[in-house]
């Protein structure tokens, strides 16, 4: 398990991954039309043996430094998969499970090939995944092997969401090449939404943006009604913030889920 290549520091990392010390947490997202929670998105957390439960912000900056990220990367998405699975199988209901990729991800060479396998292992329909890239990932890879990745995953059926949108370029040309589905207005415009009159515009300019292109919108990190309210008078599609729920461990999640009374009566 130790690689004379990685520091000491990658080594720990390295460790947690073979030791079961990263979990996923999930965070609920609201689609205002059905009034049901459509998506779910997985966010990772360490649960160091020391150091307490861990944040992203607290490792993933590092791990993207080497290709631990892509170990870990492997890991949250074939343990989302499987997950969601699970929940299909109890009857839970919402239609999709959203995990976060790394720019670095995308270069490995067979990284498509790496998702289509963890699908076909878990037996999941690739419409229930949607992966999560970065704005800042899609502008600054600006090359036809990104793109083309991008395009055989959606292609296959994977949904493909533009995270932070809003915090990358001012143009947003990338978007005439670039398969998405459904972007996620980023939580700084959210967080001042109620009483910032330019936040309002550039969420309002967002959202008609997105209209006009057919995509669906997200908006992150609503934590209040007045928040909520905001963005329901701007049609926004759904919501995903502390307002709805908190990033949950797995078994939490189907608590929710059912005090929610969302349950496939199939
Ligand atoms: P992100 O993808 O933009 O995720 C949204 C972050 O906002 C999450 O932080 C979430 O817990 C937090 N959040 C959700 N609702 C609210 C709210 O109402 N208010 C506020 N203030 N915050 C809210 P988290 O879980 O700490 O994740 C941070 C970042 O780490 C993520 O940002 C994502 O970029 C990255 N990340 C998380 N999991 C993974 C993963 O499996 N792989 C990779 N490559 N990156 C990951
Ligand atoms: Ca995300
Ligand atoms: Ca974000």
């Amino acid at each position: 398990m130790t690689n004379p290549n990685y520091s000491e520091r990658e080594q720990e990392l390295l460790r947690a991954v073979h030791n079961q010390e990263l979990v996923l947490y999930y965070q609920p997202q609201f689609n205002v039309a059905t009034s049901t929670f459509e998506g779910i998105e997985a966010l990772i957390r360490w649960r160091h043996p020391e150091r307490g439960l861990l944040t992203p912000d607290q490792f993933i900056p590092f791990a993207e430094q080497s290709d631990l990220i892509i170990h870990i990367g492997e890991w949250a998405l074939s343990q989302a998969c499987k997950q969601f699975k699970i929940w299909q199988g109890k009857g839970l209901s919402p239609v999709r499970v959203a995990v976060n990729v790394s720019g670095r991800q995308f270069l490995q060479q067979n990284f498509v090939e790496v998702v289509f396998g963890i699908l076909a292992e878990v037996k999941l329909d690739p419409a229930c995944l949607e992966l999560e890239i970065s704005e800042n990932t899609i502008i600054r890879e600006d090359d036809r092997t990104l793109i083309e990745m991008i395009q055989r995953l959606n292609k296959a059926g994977i949904l493909i969401a533009l995270d932070d949108f809003g915090t990358g370029h001012s143009s947003v040309n990338y978007l005439q090449h670039i398969p998405v589905n459904r972007i996620k207005i980023d939580k700084l415009y959210i967080k001042n939404i109620h009483s910032n009159d330019a936040d309002v515009t550039v969420v309002k300019s967002l959202i008609k943006l997105a209209q006009d292109m057919n995509l669906q919108v997200v908006a992150e990190g609503v934590e209040t009604l007045i928040q909520l309210q905001t963005l329901l008078s701007q049609e926004c599609q759904e919501i995903q913030g502390y307002y709805f729920s908190q990033p949950l461990p797995a078994e939490k999640v189907e608590q929710f889920l059912l005090e929610f009374h969302i349950i496939d009566k199939k």
